[in-house]
């Protein structure tokens, strides 16, 4: 080929992708996450049809997040906003009150099994319903009808890809369920900072004593505190874990007190970055139980490690 007609056709072929690329990301179709759980199960479902904005990152605290002016554009150019809902948000309202197209606000626990909060009468909801897998599977399936009923041509792959992830999911349930099995049951009360494992207690047959409720707005009282201590050595807790958005020195001062060991940190109501054991919501699961399980027997449990991949 002479050099000249090569060149020709390089520099068409480069004009070309410069001319399709931007308009293949302006067909991807635009979604808002709160918070980087609903993030991530968007990413499994959606995988490079969507182009993905996530506001409250890794180790992030979405009860207490303020709008930023960048979210509002981000919000006010998606088709889909995915939000816990269960008045997890703090900042839920805020979002609605920006030029957001209101069908497209999908609460994904929607459906879920959700529990009450406990000691209040006045229907409140533990709103950390992603900690049972049972409803990360509701939340999947919602997320991958919110993707079909707006980008139809693209349903197929949507389903595909959640059918695959919730084979995935079912699979990390047994293994939970079979981790949890080898811990005994007078060994299964442990103290976390915040009350976010409502859930995982519930679904998996775990005890668990919080200072601080179920948001982190709230500061636990001096007389709560004393409280918790007192239940701990009654109870005989076998744990206690600080998790990885909450305030460490309470639980610090309970181990000091109670005499309990000071497990690590458990993963509440964000992932770790890309670097920590926690970057996606399988992680997440695996690596909270098998903290679980170190902090309560001492030593790492074999079925933490079977993984599914
Ligand atoms: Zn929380």
């Amino acid at each position: 080929m002479p050099r000249n007609v090569k060149l020709v056709t390089t520099l068409i072929a480069t004009l070309f992708s410069l001319l399709v690329s931007p308009a293949i990301a302006a067909n991807k179709l635009k979604v808002v996450a709160t918070f980087s759980i609903i993030g991530d199960f968007a990413k499994n479902i959606g995988g490079d049809r969507i182009a993905l904005t996530t506001l409250v990152g890794p180790n992030g605290d979405a009860h207490v997040y303020e709008l930023k002016p960048a979210d509002a554009g981000a919000v006010a150019a998606a088709s889909v906003v995915l939000v816990n809902g269960l008045q997890f948000e703090g900042f839920l309202q805020r979002l609605v009150d920006t030029n957001v197209k209101k069908a497209s606000i999908i609460e994904v626990a929607r459906g879920a099994n959700v529990l009450r909060e406990e000691g209040h009468s006045h229907g409140a909801y533990d709103p950390h319903a992603w900690h049972s897998i049972p409803n990360a599977l509701v939340y999947v399936k919602n997320i991958a009808d919110a993707f079909c009923n707006v980008d139809p041509s693209g349903c197929p792959s949507y389903r595909a890809n959640a059918v695959a992830y919730s084979n995935k999911l079912k699979v990390l349930d047994q293994e939970i369920r079979s981790s949890i099995s080898r811990i005994p049951e007078n060994r299964r009360t442990i103290i976390t900072s915040h009350d976010a494992f409502g859930y995982l207690a519930h679904e998996y047959g775990l005890k668990f004593l919080a200072p601080q409720g179920l948001s982190t707005e709230a500061e636990a009282s001096a007389a709560d505190v004393a409280a918790l201590i007192r239940q701990v050595k009654r109870d005989k807790a076998s744990g206690i874990f600080v998790d990885n958005i909450g305030d460490k020195r309470l639980a610090e001062q309970i181990a000091r007190e109670t005499g309990l060991r000071l497990g690590g940190a458990l993963y509440s109501d964000a992932l770790s970055d890309q670097q920590g054991p926690a970057s996606t919501y399988i992680a997440m699961m695996r690596y909270n139980v098998m903290t679980i399980q170190q902090g309560v027997l001492g030593r790492p449990a074999s079925a933490g490690k079977e993984a599914a991949k």
